[in-house]
């Protein structure tokens, strides 16, 4: 179920590669070709690539055994040519022919190394740059059909976090209740679970953590970040913490700054401001408390059609938020051997405020 203004967005890495003077656009299977075409292909050691051309219609080079799926994607519809190859055929030298050996091809950022390779032999004299230059500047700026994607995901991820608190109960361990939390994503509405992290007392310290085979106590806080791609594709990320009874003595103080310096962040978000003044904006707050040391990541993602992609909102990044910017605001602190702590939500930039994709309470939910 993947819909999108396809035609659209093939003109505009058009135009994109013909300001440029990129000669074609190379997309092989993963988001992008998703984001272009909503040609959900698996990525396969036989060459599936988009090849979008400055001058000229799109054409999907494709084994013949791919045909028929290509067709009953959105390609069909859109009317694409597919140009299929039989088994014993050099698909690169069929790439070669559509663009000449010569000029500037932009490949796919996430292309496998074997077939950058591969072009690169048959295009000897092209030379070969990142397509993301071209396609991340579309991706970021949500549609208001994406942004609706991103809400609903939102929603299910609630409805998740909603059921959580009765899960986490002393004496089971994080693998169990992971891996209800799992059978939650899915039931819930999403078509993959794609992480889950648990991260119970000290765990909690480890940002990436995701489930070991610890016992939760009580005592515990405990660290629930957890998210899954919707059957629209769109991907939902939401953490929220737990305490299992009373928390360690020194626990709440800190996260009622941690509480603060998110809503801070939150509450910054418009078009118009940079992306590192919203890191800033979650930074300061935690830096003031002195517990800025304790902040050991960025502050958050872009999302879309990947949990982590453009816009990123870190220090640096002086990329001005426009409206349709999707991304997590995710500010945390971890004490090693004792625990961690996160918060974070989706928040979509618009002219006039940001719009939150997640709603649960913020507040250290004790259990
Ligand atoms: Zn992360
Ligand atoms: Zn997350
Ligand atoms: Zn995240």
């Amino acid at each position: 179920m993947h819909s999108g203004d396809f035609a659209g967005r093939l003109e505009a890495v058009q135009r994109a590669a013909s300001v440029r003077q990129v000669d074609g656009v190379l997309v092989t299977p993963g988001p992008d070709l998703l984001y272009l075409t909503g040609y959900d292909a698996k990525p396969l050691e036989r060459l599936t690539c988009l090849v979008v051309r400055a001058e000229g219609d799109p054409v999907l080079v494709a084994p013949g055994l791919e045909r028929l799926a290509a067709l009953a994607s959105p390609i069909g519809a859109l009317g694409i040519e597919v140009a299929s190859w039989g088994e014993l055929d050099d698909p690169y030298a069929l790439v070669a022919g559509l663009l000449g050996t010569s000029g500037v091809v932009a490949l796919d950022d996430h292309m496998w190394a074997e077939k950058v390779l591969a072009l690169r032999q048959a295009m000897p004299h092209a030379s070969q740059v990142l397509a993301g230059a071209l396609i991340g500047p579309l991706r970021m700026r949500k549609d208001e059909a994406e942004i609706d994607a991103l809400v609903e995901a939102g929603a299910a991820i609630d409805r998740v976090h909603a059921q959580v608190s009765a899960l986490l109960r002393p004496g089971r361990t994080e693998r169990a209740v992971g891996a209800e939390i799992s059978d939650l994503i899915l039931a819930e509405g999403h078509a993959t679970v794609d992480f889950v992290i648990v991260g119970s007392g000290p765990n909690g310290a480890s940002p990436h953590h995701e489930v070991s085979d610890r016992v939760l106590q009580a005592g515990d806080v405990v660290v629930v970040d957890i998210g899954g791609t919707m059957p629209s594709g769109y991907c939902s990320d939401c953490t929220r913490t737990y305490a299992i009874g009373e928390p360690p003595a020194d626990f709440q103080a800190a996260y009622d700054v941690l509480l603060a310096a998110q809503a801070a962040a939150v509450q910054h978000v418009r078009a118009g401001v940079t992306c590192e003044s919203v890191d800033s904006a979650a930074r300061t707050g935690l830096e003031d408390a002195g517990y800025g040391e304790l902040f050991i990541h960025r502050t958050g993602h872009g999302i879309g059609l990947q949990t982590h992609e453009d816009p990123y909102i870190v220090e640096g990044n002086v990329l001005l938020l426009e409206p349709g910017m999707a991304f997590s605001i995710e500010p945390g602190f971890y004490v090693e051997g004792r625990y961690g702590a996160r918060i974070e939500d989706i928040v979509i930039a618009t002219a006039d405020g940001g719009i939150a994709a997640n709603h649960r309470p913020h507040e250290l939910q004790t259990v």
